[in-house]
């Protein structure tokens, strides 16, 4: 997979790299150093409609806030059983 630099790229390698977990927007941003965290949003937004991803309000896996934080759907894990907390 090629390097991509475009915040979208960045935020969804993020998202993948932490199979599973869920993120905030806030910890994204914190993360990828964005300079603001509407870019964080925007991505994650549009990420949330993918069958691939899941986008809730949820305990943060890396801040542990409960607010609207995005995950990826691991095949074969228990994001049901995740989600069931929610
Ligand atoms: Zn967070």
């Amino acid at each position: 997979m090629p390097h991509r630099k475009t915040i979208a790229g960045q935020v969804e390698q993020l998202i993948g790299s932490l199979c599973g977990a869920s993120i905030c927007d806030d910890c994204i941003t914190d993360r990828l150093n964005l300079s603001v965290r509407s870019q964080a949003n925007v991505v994650t937004r549009e990420l949330g409609h993918r069958e691939k991803y899941g986008r809730a309000k949820t305990p943060c896996g890396q801040c542990g806030a409960l607010k609207t934080a995005i995950q990826i759907k691991i095949q074969g894990a228990n994001w049901r059983k995740l989600f069931a907390f929610s």
